[in-house]
């Protein structure tokens, strides 16, 4: 008996099998199969790509439904054209012996007119790219009424691109009873809300060996205050001259801003996000094949494709929402053989996400200090040394060398040498000299240094987990809301039904003013100053509730932020006399200035 009979498939589809040439069921069609031939279950299936997640959905659904109906029984909702085009080709294939077979593709870009005849023609199996449904549904032009399957597949990267609302909208329109089959590579917050919101109980199967990463690389955590996170950043580059890396950020927006920034200060570094044209995408990528640019900073979304060998150095700028995207951020590097090092900049707060990601990627980060600026500059001299030492001679200069020499007649090698190394070491050692230490006292210590700093603002907002908040979720929204920058939010705190938060005293008029009268789906939503925790402290100011409101207006409709790139230059102002966020960096120099030009700029460039 053929393995897939051994499944419970009927005749005509093992059939089809054969014809196909697949010998043997692959593990998720051996999960999954009878699973969904035996009962009409939700089920939730994590399988990476090319793992046959389509045969092990499709022929469950082949068997399952009345061929002699016309009604529409079964929907299958894809992220793209190419997809759905894919999907419907395959099903048709495994159903070549079924008479009367409908299998229908629904996507954009198509006419529509055509699509709507064919599903009229009585099409058993839609497959659809979440948009066009929903555009044929609120046109009346597809029935969804009856369908008894609906299967989500690559759920992750419909969420990813942003389909949530489409496919609450396509589910509502489909019956309460009929069973939901949910198939996606990873498993982030947003498909287990897909699942709980719309899956009744659902059976789940995991395939292959999950996030086990890979043996060659090590992973090492810094601790650092969340407000100086890109001067960490910065440090761990120029403690590492020949890094080539990429660096992980969380939202396009702080992806372009870190690029941008990097690059004003001098470094070798571009930016990868969906906002970039194809076109910029590729420019980008082909300099960092060709490690012009060294450190490419990128979202998790567009780093998919990323498929370079010699990447020495993982960067987590930020941390990701799900812990098991570290697993693919840290995955890039340590290939070929070669090893590689992950490395994640956390604030207090996120330490505790560090023991979460060691469970499952079962092993131990390195916790490590923040270069100091002396390590930096002695890591930076080595360097030049070997370089020099290595360089081969460029002959051009011989008709120059008199003059040098007669210049240099009166000074000895020894001398020469110290010189020549301190026109390197000076320009880092003067930048490095005044700066803080950047490592945050570790946990042990008062957590609550941002309450008792008197140039912060703490703020209650009556919106807390219970309204789908949690602590990144609520940054991001006050951020966005706010118009301020990464990390101008911070120490944010929820709880059930409302959150604490910090900004600068800088932006405190700003956040209580911007709230005023703030509705949010219908409701109003209310941001107050709190009183400091710190002993003894309670003078005046910052305490109490605020009286009356100052009106509309604030903050938002401000000019396009995203212009230019001061985001990160305004960071360090009005604090401490920092003088690493304020004084240039030592990279200004011609030797670190980027070779390939600006390559971080979205679409329209100032040129
Ligand atoms: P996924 O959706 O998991 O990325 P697909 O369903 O697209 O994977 O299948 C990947 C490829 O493997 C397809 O070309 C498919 O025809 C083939 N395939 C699927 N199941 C089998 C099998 N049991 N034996 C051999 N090839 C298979
Ligand atoms: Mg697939």
């Amino acid at each position: 008996m053929n393995a897939f009979h051994k499944l419970g498939l009927e005749d005509h589809l093992v059939q089809a099998v054969t014809d196909l040439g697949f010998e043997t069921p692959s593990e998720v069609q051996e999960k999954t199969i009878p699973l969904l031939l035996e009962e009409d279950i939700d089920l939730v299936a994590l399988a990476q790509t090319g793992t046959g997640k389509t045969a092990a959905f499709g022929f469950p659904m082949l068997q399952k439904i009345d061929i002699n109906s016309r009604t529409t029984q079964g929907l299958i909702l894809s992220p793209t054209r190419e997809l759905c085009l894919q999907i419907t080709n395959e099903m048709k294939l495994y159903g070549k012996h079924c008479k009367g077979l409908n299998v229908t593709a629904i996507y954009g870009g198509a006419s529509i007119t055509d699509q709507a005849k064919q599903v009229k023609r009585g099409a058993q199996i839609i497959v659809a790219t979440p948009g066009r449904m929903k555009d044929m549904i609120s046109r009346r032009l597809v029935d969804i009424s009856k369908i008894e399957y609906a299967v989500l597949d690559e759920a992750d990267e419909m969420l990813n691109m942003g389909f949530f609302e489409d496919i609450t909208e396509i589910l509502s329109h489909t019956p309460d009873d009929k069973s939901t089959w949910l198939f996606s590579a990873t498993m982030p917050k947003e498909v287990s809300l897909i699942a709980k919101k719309f899956m009744d109980n659902p059976t789940e199967v995991t395939v292959g060996h999950k996030n086990m990463g890979s043996k060659n690389v090590s992973h090492e955590y810094f601790l650092v205050g969340a407000r100086d996170r890109y001067q960490a950043l910065k440090r761990l580059a120029d403690a590492n001259p020949e890094i080539f890396s990429v660096i992980f950020c969380r939202t396009k927006r702080d992806t372009q801003k870190v690029a941008e920034q990097l690059i004003e200060d001098g470094y070798n570094a571009g930016a990868l996000h969906g906002d970039l044209s194809q076109n910029q995408r590729d420019v980008v990528m082909k300099s960092f094949r060709a490690k012009q640019i060294q450190m490419l900073v990128a979202t998790d979304v567009a780093a998919r494709g990323i498929d370079v060998d010699d990447i020495t150095h993982v960067i987590n700028y930020q941390l990701p929402d799900e812990i098991e995207i570290y697993t693919h951020r840290s995955g890039r590097t340590g290939r070929a053989g070669k090893t590689g090092i992950s490395m994640v900049i956390v604030s207090k707060s996120e330490v505790r996400k560090i023991k979460s990601i060691e469970r499952i990627i079962q092993k131990e980060f390195i916790k490590k200090e923040v270069p100091s600026g002396m390590e930096i500059c002695e890591v930076q001299l080595k360097a030049l040394a070997s370089k020099i030492h290595d360089t081969e001679i460029n002959h051009e200069i011989d008709p120059y060398l008199n003059d040098i020499n007669s210049l240099f007649e009166d000074v000895s090698k020894d001398e020469l040498i110290k010189k020549f190394f301190s026109v390197e070491f000076t320009r880092f050692f003067n930048y490095y000299k005044k700066t803080k230490d950047l490592n945050s006292p570790s946990e042990g210590s008062r957590s609550d240094d941002y309450a008792q700093d008197d140039n912060s603002a703490r703020f209650f907002i009556n919106i807390g987990s219970k309204d789908g908040y949690d602590w990144m979720k609520l940054k991001d929204f006050l951020r966005d809301t706010l118009q301020l920058n990464q990390d101008d939010v911070y120490k944010v705190d929820v709880k059930d039904s409302f959150a604490f938060f910090n900004t600068d005293n800088a932006h405190k008029a700003k956040v209580l003013e911007f709230f005023t009268d703030f509705k949010q789906d219908g409701r109003f939503i209310n941001v107050e100053i709190t009183e400091k925790k710190s002993r003894d402290r309670n003078r005046g100011g910052g305490g109490g509730r605020r009286s009356g409101g100052g009106g509309y207006g604030g903050g938002r409709g401000r000019s396009d932020r995203s212009k230019g790139s001061s985001g990160f230059r305004s960071e360090g102002k009005g604090r401490r006399s920092d003088s690493e966020s304020s004084s240039r960096s030592p990279r200004r120099s011609s030797d670190f200035k980027p070779k390939g030009g600006d390559f971080s700029r979205p679409r329209k460039s100032r040129r």
